[in-house]
């Protein structure tokens, strides 16, 4: 069904009872070519370009829950391509072309908003820092400008530009980040990738792989057993749970991320903004509401919530740069399971068992990949060979020493 403002207002006239459902609701069938575990913006994403760039026929997606209720729905929904290390940035610029133009794509409205991302810094060597990062993200095409105080002043006069702990001095600048309505964005893959064909089964949690002779034939579901030749894992914060029904471990801890909303108030932020000195981002949502967050709560965890020391955590980094936010009134917080790897970077491999596929490690960072990641991912299992953007995304690159430590932080997943 397309959609249009005259079909808004007919359907108003007689009671919003003609609006068809987005996807069909089919019973799994006994064999796949590809079989898609996991329904969140991954799975769906790869679902969709396998079916629309790679002509692949025969696929399907499992979800354990309904589309929406992992971390594509949880997430604080801010885009952006603004990385330093080789490994990343050409990916995550990638996504950010894909965004550009995903609505005209899937024809859907995700509420994309490049309204800019400003990351302050509050000293002299962090400058040096962002510079070099603002380099490397010109080199890629993503765009950069360095704003000084009075440049920030200008578009957020209400930050604690003297704060006697942390001054802000400036700020790197991505005009083209921005943010999505994350929930949109799962809604419209799934729609998109049902016309294709692909078949999207809720309710059917993954309860086994089935591996013989060193290679993947299919799994067991809560709906029966499921035959595949390629079996392709994208559940995020499960991610380490569902690969050790193949008997493999990860180098990922489950941890968990709150995220929180105010009430709804007058257009007050320019974009996002994130803290430099701390962990805290915050932009403002189109109804209003200060959308904010901060670090994981810093224990392993499949608690979709969290605890009290990192809500008051967050609000210090909120406090120590906008004071103001202390006025609003929060009105809903959340948390979701977050795929913690020991780099910080992601994984879009095959792995040993021959037919078996992972995509996942995306640690707080999942979401702006969505695009990219289904992409490289559907790349992957089409072509067997890895897209020349995700080349550094493989499972050994610990072995090989080749990790892609973007914050410099080594292997603690509350500082990536
Ligand atoms: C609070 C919060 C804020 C965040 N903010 C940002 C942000 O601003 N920007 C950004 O880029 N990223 C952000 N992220 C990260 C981003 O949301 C994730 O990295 C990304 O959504 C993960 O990929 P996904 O969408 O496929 O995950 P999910 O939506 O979690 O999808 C995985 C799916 O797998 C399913 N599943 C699990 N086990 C099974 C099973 N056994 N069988 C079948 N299905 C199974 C789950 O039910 C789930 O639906 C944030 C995350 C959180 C929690």
């Amino acid at each position: 069904m397309n959609y249009s403002a005259l079909k808004v207002f007919f359907q108003g006239l007689s009671g919003n009872k003609g609006w068809k459902p987005m996807w069909r609701e089919p019973e799994p069938k006994e064999e796949y070519d590809i079989l898609i575990v996991g329904g969140g913006g991954h799975g769906l994403s790869t679902a969709y370009y396998l079916a629309k760039e790679f002509q692949e026929k025969k696929i399907a997606v499992l979800e354990k829950g309904w589309i929406g209720s992992g971390n594509i729905g949880r997430n604080t929904t801010i885009i952006r391509s603004n990385y330093l290390l080789k490994g990343n940035q050409p990916f995550y610029e990638l996504s950010m072309k894909l965004w550009e133009n995903l609505e005209q794509d899937f024809n859907y409205n995700a509420m994309i908003s490049q309204r800019g991302i400003m990351n302050l810094f509050h000293n002299d060597p962090q400058r040096d820092a962002y510079t070099r990062r603002g380099n490397s993200m010109m080199i890629s095409g993503a765009g950069a400008v360095m704003l000084n105080e009075k440049e920030v002043r200008r578009v957020a006069p209400f930050l604690d530009f003297d704060n006697a702990r942390f001054p802000i001095k400036g700020a790197l600048c991505q005009t083209r980040g921005g943010t999505v309505r994350h929930d949109a964005v799962a809604w419209g893959y799934a729609r998109g990738a049902d016309r294709l064909g692909v078949d999207i089964i809720q309710n059917c949690p993954v309860l086994n792989i089935l591996v013989e002779n060193d290679k993947c034939i299919g799994v067991e579901t809560a709906k029966g057993t499921i035959k595949a030749k390629k079996i392709a894992i994208c559940v995020a914060g499960s991610s380490s749970q569902v690969m050790n029904m193949a008997g493999l471990k990860l180098p990922i801890e489950s941890h968990v991320l709150q995220a929180f909303v105010t009430e709804g108030l007058k257009p007050v932020l320019p974009g996002v903004i994130t803290f430099g000195a701390g962990h805290f981002y915050v932009s403002q949502s189109d109804k209003g509401g200060l959308v904010f967050g901060g670090d994981i709560d810093g224990y392993n965890s499949y608690a979709q919530r969290g605890n009290l020391p990192t809500v008051e955590d967050v609000c210090e980094g909120g406090m120590a740069i906008m004071p103001m936010i202390g006025r609003s009134k929060l009105l809903r917080m959340w948390g979701g399971i977050m795929d913690m790897s020991m780099d910080g970077s992601p994984f879009i491999d095959k792995t040993k068992i021959e037919g078996l596929f992972f995509n996942g490690g995306w640690c707080y960072g999942g979401f702006k990949a969505t695009p990219a990641s289904g992409f490289c991912f559907a790349h992957l299992l089409s072509k067997g060979e890895p897209h020349e953007t995700a080349l550094e995304f493989r499972l050994d690159r610990f072995q090989r020493g080749a990790v892609i430590d973007e914050k410099g932080q080594g292997a603690q997943p509350n500082l990536h």
